[in-house]
């Protein structure tokens, strides 16, 4: 998000004589005391409020007054020689000026005990979790699990974005709702602000962000049904042993490969299996491990295997099978 900076201007810098007390003498326009005509300090120059401010006409920047190193009246940037005294002006300081009020909130340094916190949380993690160390473990088990999905072909329900639709979609019954939401520009948050220029003005700057709301964006959100296979059903099996066993009950005989899309469209309510999964487990005394079927069956139920585990829990670490 930008910020538009935009200038309302120059305003006179005020000031207070230091001799005589007079108060709220102009920095630009009062070099010195209207009072008793002694020189400004332009140490003491400050802000004026907002309703005493005067406006500075015409001003054109030229930079910073400068001390002279002699008397210490404040001169324009581009004077040679005071005006006070007569001193030349090489080499002679910028004034002060009045600083942005600095927020001197004592703050603790917290982020050394941040990351010692992260250090310690990192160190315990790595000790806890994963560390390891070599063991022998004894192969106590082989256990598996087979799925076959049931498909039917069939008019299925589905719900999609009206330009997402597949192709197919039969009977779509639409209606307004809400996708997404957009940023909408609501007007400008602004507040102004007051830059010493160090010669007797300060500007007046008004920075402005834009602001933003949501609105909703709807669309047209689409039931409809779609003529395919769908899932209907799984028929699980599950044992130990070095066998694994699918399931047969209840699970229709033709298979997906007979079914490519290109065949003779099957009649409604037709089933076939989808495609096979199974999980393998390894089992050991405190652990158990999923792995592939490779893996699965390099090991016998009874065997001891040299293997990497867990040095703090004592659970193997699958990966070292
Ligand atoms: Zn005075
Ligand atoms: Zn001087």
């Amino acid at each position: 998000m930008s910020e538009r900076v935009e200038s309302e201007g120059f305003y006179e810098m005020v000031w207070d004589c230091d001799h005589c007390g007079t108060k709220g003498l102009l920095g630009k326009s009062q070099r010195h005391c209207a009072q008793c005509g002694a020189p400004q300090n332009p140490d003491k120059r400050y802000f004026p409020t907002p309703e005493q401010q005067t406006k500075v006409a015409g001003h054109s920047y030229e930079g910073s007054d400068r001390y002279c190193p002699a008397c210490k009246a404040p001169m324009g940037a581009k004077a040679n020689n005071c005006a006070q005294c007569g001193s030349p002006l090489d080499g002679a300081r910028e004034v002060r000026g009045v600083e942005a009020p600095i927020v001197t909130k004592r703050r603790r340094r917290i982020w050394p005990w941040v990351v010692a916190a992260i250090v310690l949380l990192v160190f315990a993690i790595w000790w806890f979790f994963i560390r390891t160390s070599s063991a022998q473990m004894t192969v106590v088990a082989h256990r598996w699990e087979s799925t076959i999905p049931i498909e039917q072909f069939g008019d299925h329900p589905q719900s999609a974005w009206h330009d997402q639709m597949p192709a197919g979609a039969q009977a779509p019954v639409c209606h307004r709702k809400q996708r997404t939401t957009k940023q909408i520009e609501d007007g400008e948050e602004c507040h102004t602000e007051r830059h010493d220029k160090k010669d007797g003005t300060f500007e007046q700057l008004k920075k402005c962000k834009t602001k933003y709301r949501s609105e909703p964006v709807l669309d047209d959100w689409c039931d409809f049904t779609i003529r395919s296979w769908f899932k209907v059903d799984e028929a699980k099996m599950s044992g130990t042993g070095l066998t694994v066993v699918w399931a047969t009950a209840g699970v229709p005989t033709l298979m997906p490969r007979e079914m490519q899309p290109g065949d003779l469209t099957p009649n409604l309510g037709t089933r076939r299996q989808g495609a096979r999964s199974q999980k393998l487990t390894i089992e050991f005394a405190n652990s158990t491990c999923d792995v592939d079927a490779a893996t699965w069956r390099k090991y016998a139920d009874g065997q001891k295997v040299k293997l990497e585990v867990r040095a703090r829990s004592g659970d193997v670490v699958c990966s070292s099978l």
